[in-house]
Protein backbone atom coordinates (compact mmCIF):
# COMPACT_ATOMS: atom_id res chain seq x y z
CA UNK A 1 0.00 0.00 0.00
CA UNK A 2 1.12 3.54 -0.81
CA UNK A 3 2.11 5.86 2.24
CA UNK A 4 0.12 8.59 0.31
CA UNK A 5 -3.31 8.21 0.31
CA UNK A 6 -6.13 10.22 -0.80
CA UNK A 7 -10.49 10.24 0.09
CA UNK A 8 -13.07 11.84 -0.06
CA UNK A 9 -14.19 11.17 3.42
CA UNK A 10 -11.80 9.96 6.38
CA UNK A 11 -13.89 8.36 9.11
CA UNK A 12 -11.70 7.53 12.06
CA UNK A 13 -12.90 4.91 14.73
CA UNK A 14 -14.41 2.08 13.84
CA UNK A 15 -17.20 1.90 16.74
CA UNK A 16 -20.79 1.72 16.00
CA UNK A 17 -20.77 6.16 15.31
CA UNK A 18 -17.66 5.49 13.13
CA UNK A 19 -19.75 1.87 11.13
CA UNK A 20 -22.49 4.37 10.81
CA UNK A 21 -21.15 7.62 9.75
CA UNK A 22 -19.08 5.32 7.15
CA UNK A 23 -21.80 3.60 5.62
CA UNK A 24 -23.72 7.13 5.14
CA UNK A 25 -21.27 8.41 3.63
CA UNK A 26 -20.65 5.54 1.15
CA UNK A 27 -24.12 5.24 0.50
CA UNK A 28 -24.05 8.72 -1.32
CA UNK A 29 -21.66 7.77 -3.72
CA UNK A 30 -18.49 9.12 -2.03
CA UNK A 31 -14.71 7.05 -1.39
CA UNK A 32 -14.49 6.75 2.05
CA UNK A 33 -11.96 4.52 4.28
CA UNK A 34 -12.60 4.14 7.70
CA UNK A 35 -9.64 4.11 10.21
CA UNK A 36 -9.31 1.50 12.85
CA UNK A 37 -6.56 1.11 15.88
CA UNK A 38 -7.59 -2.38 16.43
CA UNK A 39 -9.05 -5.62 14.62
CA UNK A 40 -12.15 -5.34 14.80
CA UNK A 41 -15.07 -3.35 14.47
CA UNK A 42 -17.51 -2.21 17.09
CA UNK A 43 -15.48 -0.15 19.41
CA UNK A 44 -16.76 -0.69 22.81
CA UNK A 45 -20.32 -2.67 21.68
CA UNK A 46 -17.93 -5.48 20.65
CA UNK A 47 -14.08 -5.17 22.02
CA UNK A 48 -15.59 -3.68 25.16
CA UNK A 49 -18.10 -6.42 25.44
CA UNK A 50 -21.05 -3.60 25.82
CA UNK A 51 -23.72 -5.63 24.24
CA UNK A 52 -27.05 -4.51 24.76
CA UNK A 53 -28.39 -2.30 21.98
CA UNK A 54 -30.28 0.09 23.91
CA UNK A 55 -33.75 1.53 23.08
CA UNK A 56 -35.00 3.43 20.10
CA UNK A 57 -38.31 3.72 21.03
CA UNK A 58 -39.65 6.23 23.89
CA UNK A 59 -40.96 3.37 26.10
CA UNK A 60 -44.63 4.24 25.51
CA UNK A 61 -44.92 2.45 22.14
CA UNK A 62 -43.53 4.98 19.57
CA UNK A 63 -40.26 4.14 17.69
CA UNK A 64 -38.19 7.09 17.91
CA UNK A 65 -34.84 6.76 15.98
CA UNK A 66 -34.53 4.72 12.59
CA UNK A 67 -32.20 4.77 9.43
CA UNK A 68 -29.09 3.35 10.53
CA UNK A 69 -29.73 2.67 14.38
CA UNK A 70 -32.40 0.83 13.37
CA UNK A 71 -30.59 -0.71 10.37
CA UNK A 72 -27.67 -1.70 12.86
CA UNK A 73 -29.98 -3.10 16.07
CA UNK A 74 -31.65 -5.59 13.48
CA UNK A 75 -27.91 -6.31 12.25
CA UNK A 76 -26.86 -6.57 15.50
CA UNK A 77 -29.49 -9.78 15.66
CA UNK A 78 -29.49 -11.20 12.45
CA UNK A 79 -27.40 -14.42 13.72
CA UNK A 80 -29.49 -15.05 16.71
CA UNK A 81 -29.60 -13.15 19.75
CA UNK A 82 -29.13 -14.05 23.52
CA UNK A 83 -31.81 -11.86 25.61
CA UNK A 84 -34.24 -9.07 25.76
CA UNK A 85 -35.40 -10.08 22.48
CA UNK A 86 -37.83 -7.17 20.95
CA UNK A 87 -40.55 -9.72 19.43
CA UNK A 88 -43.38 -7.16 18.92
CA UNK A 89 -41.34 -4.60 17.13
CA UNK A 90 -39.57 -7.47 15.08
CA UNK A 91 -43.02 -9.27 14.29
CA UNK A 92 -45.90 -6.63 13.88
CA UNK A 93 -46.72 -6.71 17.27
CA UNK A 94 -49.88 -4.43 18.32
CA UNK A 95 -48.92 -0.55 19.70
CA UNK A 96 -50.19 -1.81 23.28
CA UNK A 97 -47.66 -4.66 23.10
CA UNK A 98 -44.64 -2.20 21.31
CA UNK A 99 -45.67 0.03 24.91
CA UNK A 100 -45.20 -2.44 26.98
CA UNK A 101 -41.65 -3.64 25.62
CA UNK A 102 -38.61 -1.54 24.48
CA UNK A 103 -37.29 -2.12 20.89
CA UNK A 104 -33.74 -2.83 22.53
CA UNK A 105 -31.93 -5.91 22.37
CA UNK A 106 -28.74 -7.98 23.11
CA UNK A 107 -26.85 -9.23 20.73
CA UNK A 108 -23.81 -11.73 20.31
CA UNK A 109 -20.62 -8.98 20.16
CA UNK A 110 -18.44 -11.65 17.36
CA UNK A 111 -21.36 -11.91 15.22
CA UNK A 112 -22.39 -8.32 15.08
CA UNK A 113 -18.45 -7.07 14.35
CA UNK A 114 -18.10 -9.46 11.42
CA UNK A 115 -21.57 -8.39 9.85
CA UNK A 116 -21.00 -4.49 10.21
CA UNK A 117 -17.58 -5.58 8.13
CA UNK A 118 -19.48 -7.59 5.47
CA UNK A 119 -21.65 -4.38 5.28
CA UNK A 120 -19.02 -2.16 4.91
CA UNK A 121 -16.87 -4.19 2.43
CA UNK A 122 -20.08 -4.48 0.48
CA UNK A 123 -20.90 -0.74 0.26
CA UNK A 124 -16.97 0.04 -1.01
CA UNK A 125 -15.69 1.10 2.61
CA UNK A 126 -12.01 0.48 2.70
CA UNK A 127 -11.47 -0.57 6.19
CA UNK A 128 -7.76 -0.37 7.59
CA UNK A 129 -7.48 -2.23 10.62
CA UNK A 130 -4.41 -1.77 12.99
CA UNK A 131 -3.78 1.62 12.19
CA UNK A 132 -3.42 4.20 14.98
CA UNK A 133 -4.39 8.34 13.71
CA UNK A 134 -1.46 10.16 15.99
CA UNK A 135 -1.42 13.86 13.90
CA UNK A 136 -3.43 15.75 11.83
CA UNK A 137 -2.20 18.09 9.56
CA UNK A 138 -4.31 21.62 9.66
CA UNK A 139 -4.18 24.68 7.86
CA UNK A 140 -6.42 27.53 9.22
CA UNK A 141 -10.23 25.85 9.01
CA UNK A 142 -9.28 22.76 7.59
CA UNK A 143 -7.78 19.53 8.01
CA UNK A 144 -5.86 18.44 5.47
CA UNK A 145 -4.81 15.28 6.03
CA UNK A 146 -4.58 12.55 9.18
CA UNK A 147 -1.61 10.44 9.89
CA UNK A 148 -1.95 6.71 11.11
CA UNK A 149 1.09 4.51 12.23
CA UNK A 150 0.93 0.77 10.82
CA UNK A 151 2.84 -1.95 11.02
CA UNK A 152 5.00 -1.41 8.20
CA UNK A 153 5.13 2.05 8.20
CA UNK A 154 3.55 5.96 8.66
CA UNK A 155 0.97 6.63 6.15
CA UNK A 156 -0.59 10.19 5.45
CA UNK A 157 -4.60 10.20 4.42
CA UNK A 158 -5.63 13.27 2.45
CA UNK A 159 -9.29 14.22 2.10
CA UNK A 160 -11.96 16.31 1.73
CA UNK A 161 -13.90 15.98 4.90
CA UNK A 162 -13.42 13.77 8.41
CA UNK A 163 -15.20 12.27 10.64
CA UNK A 164 -14.23 12.08 14.38
CA UNK A 165 -15.89 8.88 15.75
CA UNK A 166 -12.42 8.02 18.41
CA UNK A 167 -15.00 8.23 21.26
CA UNK A 168 -12.77 10.52 22.35
CA UNK A 169 -12.80 13.13 20.44
CA UNK A 170 -8.58 12.75 19.23
CA UNK A 171 -9.13 14.65 15.66
CA UNK A 172 -10.34 17.90 17.17
CA UNK A 173 -8.23 17.36 20.13
CA UNK A 174 -4.86 17.11 18.08
CA UNK A 175 -6.16 19.87 16.34
CA UNK A 176 -6.26 22.50 19.39
CA UNK A 177 -10.00 22.55 19.28
CA UNK A 178 -11.77 22.84 22.44
CA UNK A 179 -12.17 19.27 24.15
CA UNK A 180 -13.19 18.66 27.69
CA UNK A 181 -12.70 15.56 30.36
CA UNK A 182 -15.21 13.68 31.86
CA UNK A 183 -14.56 15.33 35.07
CA UNK A 184 -17.52 13.41 37.43
CA UNK A 185 -15.30 10.41 36.62
CA UNK A 186 -16.34 6.96 35.55
CA UNK A 187 -17.30 4.06 38.02
CA UNK A 188 -15.31 0.86 37.70
CA UNK A 189 -16.48 -1.45 35.15
CA UNK A 190 -15.51 -4.79 33.33
CA UNK A 191 -18.01 -6.87 31.65
CA UNK A 192 -17.52 -10.13 30.99
CA UNK A 193 -18.45 -13.31 29.46
CA UNK A 194 -18.92 -16.79 31.54
CA UNK A 195 -20.40 -20.07 31.51
CA UNK A 196 -22.18 -21.73 34.44
CA UNK A 197 -23.79 -25.01 34.01
CA UNK A 198 -23.16 -25.05 30.69
CA UNK A 199 -25.09 -21.63 30.02
CA UNK A 200 -23.77 -18.49 28.41
CA UNK A 201 -24.19 -14.96 30.47
CA UNK A 202 -23.08 -11.71 30.12
CA UNK A 203 -21.65 -10.12 34.03
CA UNK A 204 -22.64 -6.09 33.75
CA UNK A 205 -19.87 -6.13 36.28
CA UNK A 206 -19.78 -2.42 37.29
CA UNK A 207 -22.68 -1.07 37.46
CA UNK A 208 -22.59 -0.46 41.11
CA UNK A 209 -20.45 2.05 42.85
CA UNK A 210 -17.21 0.88 45.14
CA UNK A 211 -14.62 3.31 46.62
CA UNK A 212 -11.42 0.86 47.44
CA UNK A 213 -9.59 -0.93 44.72
CA UNK A 214 -6.13 -2.25 45.05
CA UNK A 215 -3.37 -2.60 42.73
CA UNK A 216 -2.47 -6.05 42.40
CA UNK A 217 1.46 -5.52 41.62
CA UNK A 218 2.26 -3.51 44.43
CA UNK A 219 -0.33 -4.09 46.44
CA UNK A 220 -1.02 -0.68 46.93
CA UNK A 221 -4.66 0.45 48.13
CA UNK A 222 -6.04 2.35 45.94
CA UNK A 223 -8.68 4.75 47.34
CA UNK A 224 -10.28 6.12 44.04
CA UNK A 225 -14.43 5.90 43.80
CA UNK A 226 -14.18 7.39 40.65
CA UNK A 227 -11.98 7.49 37.08
CA UNK A 228 -11.28 10.95 35.21
CA UNK A 229 -11.98 10.14 31.35
CA UNK A 230 -9.75 11.19 29.00
CA UNK A 231 -6.70 11.26 31.69
CA UNK A 232 -3.95 8.67 30.74
CA UNK A 233 -3.17 8.08 34.49
CA UNK A 234 -6.95 7.53 35.49
CA UNK A 235 -6.94 5.22 32.33
CA UNK A 236 -4.22 3.26 33.46
CA UNK A 237 -5.60 3.22 36.87
CA UNK A 238 -8.70 2.40 35.55
CA UNK A 239 -8.05 -0.63 33.57
CA UNK A 240 -5.33 -1.90 36.29
CA UNK A 241 -8.23 -1.91 38.90
CA UNK A 242 -11.13 -3.71 36.89
CA UNK A 243 -8.52 -6.44 35.96
CA UNK A 244 -7.60 -7.12 39.67
CA UNK A 245 -11.15 -6.50 40.65
CA UNK A 246 -12.48 -8.84 37.80
CA UNK A 247 -9.56 -11.51 38.78
CA UNK A 248 -10.61 -11.59 42.34
CA UNK A 249 -14.18 -12.12 41.54
CA UNK A 250 -13.23 -14.99 39.14
CA UNK A 251 -11.27 -16.73 41.92
CA UNK A 252 -14.08 -16.45 44.34
CA UNK A 253 -16.73 -17.90 41.65
CA UNK A 254 -14.75 -20.83 40.67
CA UNK A 255 -13.97 -21.81 44.49
CA UNK A 256 -17.71 -21.89 44.85
CA UNK A 257 -18.37 -23.51 41.81
CA UNK A 258 -16.52 -25.87 39.52
CA UNK A 259 -19.32 -25.36 36.60
CA UNK A 260 -18.04 -21.55 36.64
CA UNK A 261 -15.86 -20.29 33.34
CA UNK A 262 -14.88 -16.84 32.19
CA UNK A 263 -15.31 -16.96 28.27
CA UNK A 264 -14.41 -13.45 27.51
CA UNK A 265 -13.22 -10.21 28.96
CA UNK A 266 -12.80 -6.69 27.35
CA UNK A 267 -10.84 -5.85 25.13
CA UNK A 268 -11.15 -2.18 25.62
CA UNK A 269 -11.72 -0.04 28.50
CA UNK A 270 -14.98 0.13 29.96
CA UNK A 271 -14.90 4.07 30.79
CA UNK A 272 -18.61 5.64 29.94
CA UNK A 273 -17.33 8.71 29.49
CA UNK A 274 -13.82 9.92 28.49
CA UNK A 275 -13.35 13.54 26.34
CA UNK A 276 -15.17 14.86 24.24
CA UNK A 277 -15.93 18.00 21.92
CA UNK A 278 -16.36 21.35 23.82
CA UNK A 279 -17.48 24.66 23.36
CA UNK A 280 -20.83 26.59 22.33
CA UNK A 281 -23.98 25.51 21.41
CA UNK A 282 -23.63 21.86 22.95
CA UNK A 283 -26.56 19.25 23.13
CA UNK A 284 -27.98 19.65 26.87
CA UNK A 285 -30.49 17.89 28.81
CA UNK A 286 -33.62 20.09 28.88
CA UNK A 287 -36.87 17.91 29.27
CA UNK A 288 -38.94 20.92 29.30
CA UNK A 289 -37.53 21.78 26.23
CA UNK A 290 -36.55 19.13 23.83
CA UNK A 291 -36.89 20.72 20.39
CA UNK A 292 -33.71 22.51 18.51
CA UNK A 293 -33.86 24.01 15.43
CA UNK A 294 -31.29 22.32 14.12
CA UNK A 295 -32.34 18.58 14.71
CA UNK A 296 -31.04 16.30 12.91
CA UNK A 297 -32.31 12.60 14.64
CA UNK A 298 -34.19 11.97 17.60
CA UNK A 299 -32.86 9.86 20.91
CA UNK A 300 -34.47 8.68 23.49
CA UNK A 301 -33.53 8.53 26.85
CA UNK A 302 -32.61 4.89 27.87
CA UNK A 303 -33.07 5.42 31.49
CA UNK A 304 -36.93 6.90 31.94
CA UNK A 305 -39.54 5.84 29.60
CA UNK A 306 -41.40 9.12 27.76
CA UNK A 307 -38.73 11.01 27.55
CA UNK A 308 -37.21 12.00 23.65
CA UNK A 309 -34.82 14.40 22.67
CA UNK A 310 -33.83 16.34 19.19
CA UNK A 311 -30.33 15.86 18.71
CA UNK A 312 -28.70 19.50 17.10
CA UNK A 313 -26.28 19.56 14.25
CA UNK A 314 -23.98 21.95 16.08
CA UNK A 315 -23.17 19.59 19.14
CA UNK A 316 -21.63 17.53 16.33
CA UNK A 317 -19.65 20.47 14.90
CA UNK A 318 -17.03 23.37 15.91
CA UNK A 319 -17.00 26.05 13.69
CA UNK A 320 -13.45 26.90 13.75
CA UNK A 321 -12.96 23.56 12.00
CA UNK A 322 -15.14 23.77 8.58
CA UNK A 323 -14.61 20.02 7.53
CA UNK A 324 -14.16 17.73 10.86
CA UNK A 325 -17.67 16.11 12.08
CA UNK A 326 -17.83 14.47 15.41
CA UNK A 327 -20.09 11.11 15.87
CA UNK A 328 -20.87 9.04 19.02
CA UNK A 329 -19.98 9.23 22.33
CA UNK A 330 -17.45 12.25 21.57
CA UNK A 331 -19.98 14.64 20.33
CA UNK A 332 -20.79 18.35 22.19
CA UNK A 333 -23.27 18.00 25.59
CA UNK A 334 -22.95 18.92 29.60
CA UNK A 335 -22.77 15.95 31.37
CA UNK A 336 -26.54 14.49 31.97
CA UNK A 337 -26.93 14.80 28.36
CA UNK A 338 -23.53 12.90 27.46
CA UNK A 339 -25.37 9.81 29.43
CA UNK A 340 -27.94 9.58 26.50
CA UNK A 341 -26.46 10.30 23.67
CA UNK A 342 -23.54 7.79 24.71
CA UNK A 343 -26.06 4.80 23.99
CA UNK A 344 -25.21 2.73 21.26
CA UNK A 345 -28.98 4.10 19.21
CA UNK A 346 -28.09 7.51 19.95
CA UNK A 347 -24.43 6.54 18.45
CA UNK A 348 -25.59 5.72 15.63
CA UNK A 349 -27.69 8.75 15.03
CA UNK A 350 -25.29 11.12 15.74
CA UNK A 351 -22.73 8.55 13.12
CA UNK A 352 -25.30 8.87 10.36
CA UNK A 353 -25.74 12.37 10.30
CA UNK A 354 -21.78 13.23 10.49
CA UNK A 355 -21.26 10.82 7.33
CA UNK A 356 -24.14 12.81 5.62
CA UNK A 357 -22.38 16.17 7.03
CA UNK A 358 -18.93 14.91 5.68
CA UNK A 359 -20.41 14.12 2.38
CA UNK A 360 -22.25 17.34 1.66
CA UNK A 361 -18.93 19.11 2.82
CA UNK A 362 -16.62 16.88 0.56
CA UNK A 363 -18.66 18.43 -2.45
CA UNK A 364 -20.03 21.29 -1.60
CA UNK A 365 -17.19 22.84 0.98
CA UNK A 366 -19.94 23.92 3.24
CA UNK A 367 -22.84 22.57 5.06
CA UNK A 368 -26.13 24.33 4.62
CA UNK A 369 -28.65 22.68 7.25
CA UNK A 370 -32.09 22.39 5.24
CA UNK A 371 -29.58 20.05 2.80
CA UNK A 372 -28.17 18.36 5.52
CA UNK A 373 -31.76 17.35 7.19
CA UNK A 374 -32.87 16.67 3.76
CA UNK A 375 -30.98 14.17 3.03
CA UNK A 376 -31.25 12.27 6.19
CA UNK A 377 -34.98 12.41 6.03
CA UNK A 378 -34.34 10.31 2.74
CA UNK A 379 -32.28 8.24 4.36
CA UNK A 380 -35.23 7.41 6.38
CA UNK A 381 -34.45 9.47 9.37
CA UNK A 382 -37.17 11.49 11.60
CA UNK A 383 -35.61 14.46 12.53
CA UNK A 384 -38.60 15.84 15.27
CA UNK A 385 -40.39 14.93 17.82
CA UNK A 386 -43.83 16.27 16.52
CA UNK A 387 -43.66 13.93 13.53
CA UNK A 388 -42.97 11.15 15.60
CA UNK A 389 -46.26 12.13 17.40
CA UNK A 390 -48.49 13.35 14.28
C1 LIG B 1 -19.57 0.03 31.26
C2 LIG B 1 -20.39 0.54 30.10
C3 LIG B 1 -21.72 0.18 29.99
C4 LIG B 1 -22.47 0.62 28.90
N1 LIG B 1 -23.75 0.17 28.75
C5 LIG B 1 -24.39 0.38 27.59
C6 LIG B 1 -25.56 -0.33 27.26
O1 LIG B 1 -26.05 -1.18 28.03
N2 LIG B 1 -26.14 -0.09 26.05
C7 LIG B 1 -25.71 0.88 25.20
O2 LIG B 1 -26.34 1.11 24.16
N3 LIG B 1 -24.58 1.58 25.49
C8 LIG B 1 -23.89 1.31 26.63
N4 LIG B 1 -22.71 1.92 26.87
C9 LIG B 1 -22.23 2.97 25.94
C10 LIG B 1 -21.78 2.46 24.60
O3 LIG B 1 -21.25 1.15 24.68
C11 LIG B 1 -20.69 3.35 23.98
O4 LIG B 1 -20.84 4.68 24.37
C12 LIG B 1 -20.76 3.28 22.46
O5 LIG B 1 -20.61 1.93 22.05
C13 LIG B 1 -19.69 4.19 21.88
O6 LIG B 1 -19.60 4.08 20.48
P1 LIG B 1 -18.63 5.04 19.67
O7 LIG B 1 -18.61 4.50 18.28
O8 LIG B 1 -18.99 6.45 19.88
O9 LIG B 1 -17.21 4.89 20.36
P2 LIG B 1 -16.28 3.63 20.64
O10 LIG B 1 -17.08 2.40 20.79
O11 LIG B 1 -15.38 4.05 21.73
O12 LIG B 1 -15.44 3.48 19.29
C14 LIG B 1 -14.34 4.29 18.99
C15 LIG B 1 -13.42 3.48 18.08
O13 LIG B 1 -12.36 4.33 17.66
C16 LIG B 1 -11.13 3.62 17.72
N5 LIG B 1 -10.08 4.63 17.91
C17 LIG B 1 -9.98 5.51 18.93
N6 LIG B 1 -8.91 6.30 18.76
C18 LIG B 1 -8.34 5.93 17.59
C19 LIG B 1 -7.19 6.37 16.88
N7 LIG B 1 -6.43 7.38 17.34
N8 LIG B 1 -6.86 5.76 15.71
C20 LIG B 1 -7.63 4.74 15.24
N9 LIG B 1 -8.73 4.26 15.88
C21 LIG B 1 -9.09 4.86 17.03
C22 LIG B 1 -11.30 2.69 18.91
O14 LIG B 1 -10.44 1.58 18.83
C23 LIG B 1 -12.78 2.29 18.79
O15 LIG B 1 -12.97 1.13 18.01
C24 LIG B 1 -21.90 1.49 27.93
C25 LIG B 1 -20.56 1.86 28.05
C26 LIG B 1 -19.80 1.38 29.10
C27 LIG B 1 -18.35 1.73 29.19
Amino acid sequence: MKNRLKYDVVVVGGGVAGVAAALASARKGKKVVLIEKQCILGGLATSGLITIYLPICDGKGHQVSFGISEELLRLSIKNGCQRKYPQPWLEGGSFEEKAEIRFETQFNPYYFALEMEELLKTNGVDILYDAYMFKVTRKDDIIESIHIDTVDDIKEIKANSFVDATGDAKIFNLADIKTRNYEKGNILANWYYYIRDGKLELKKFGTVEKTEYIERTTGEVIVKDRFVGGDYDSLNHFIKAAHHESLTEFTNEIKNDSSFEVVAIPMMANMRMTRCLDGEDKMILNDDDPYVQDSIGVVADWRRRGYIYEMPFSALYDPKLKNVFAAGRCIKTDDEMWDVTRAIPACAVSGEAAGIAATIYAEEKEIEITVLRDELKKAGQILNIRDIYE
